[in-house]
């Protein structure tokens, strides 16, 4: 087992996964702060890519000052080019990418993936075929401004349609444009973690 477990000790921990751009509408920043607010309101702690550039550098900076915790982990590279966010409550810098979302999901109860590019879907996609596949049963949720994930939901059940996806991978991705709902939804659905397959991915 990795040091980096859940113990069931500790706040609710939310991994978020978004842009490090912010994106053309004031929409999307607005919902990183709303998010971050609400998860720092509930004592909550976020768990992300330790940025401090666009959505993910809102999110990080609106828990903090709500008063929850951060915990970023970045890998050395990203380090390097100083993008990582100095002020989180802990900051882990680790070797290679598949380490840093490895971690982040380890130390995570749930996931969300607000508005972003290539990175967040990337981490979004990892982590839902992580659970199709059973290394972890933890919950899903995309969180929508601005109507952005509406094209990719809509090629999403035509993936479905065709047959390359079943409605039980479709069921495990929540998809709300209301923060607290969302939330509230998530940590209903979050079980004790207790055992998963993290440590065979
Ligand atoms: P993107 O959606 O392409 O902007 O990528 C954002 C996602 O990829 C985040 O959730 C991060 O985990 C990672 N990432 C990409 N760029 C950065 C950056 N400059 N600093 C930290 N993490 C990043």
């Amino acid at each position: 087992m990795s040091d980096n477990k859940l113990t069931g000790d500790g706040p609710f921990s939310v991994c978020v996964y978004c842009g490090s751009r912010n994106g053309v509408r004031p929409g999307y920043r607005a919902l990183a702060l709303r998010l971050g607010t609400a998860i720092g309101q509930r004592g909550w702690q976020l768990v992300y890519g330790g940025g401090r550039a666009g959505l993910m550098g809102a999110v990080a900076d609106a828990t903090l000052a709500a008063g929850g915790t951060v915990v970023g982990v970045i890998p050395q590279s990203l380090m390097t080019l100083e993008v990582g966010h100095a002020g989180l409550t802990e900051l882990h810098v680790v070797q290679t990418m598949h380490q840093r979302k490895q971690m982040m999901a380890e130390r995570s109860h749930a996931f969300i993936a607000m508005p972003g590019g290539i990175g967040t879907f990337e981490e979004l996609f990892e982590v839902w075929t992580w659970r199709h596949l059973n290394y972890h049963d933890r919950p899903l949720g995309l969180l929508d401004a601005e109507g952005y994930w509406a094209p990719m939901l809509q090629f999403l059940r035509h993936a479905a349609a065709e047959g390359f996806m079943g409605d039980d991978q479709m069921a495990m991705l929540h998809s709300d444009d209301q923060v607290d709902r969302l939330l509230d939804l998530l940590a209903a659905q979050a079980g004790d973690p207790g055992d998963d397959n993290f440590g065979k991915i």
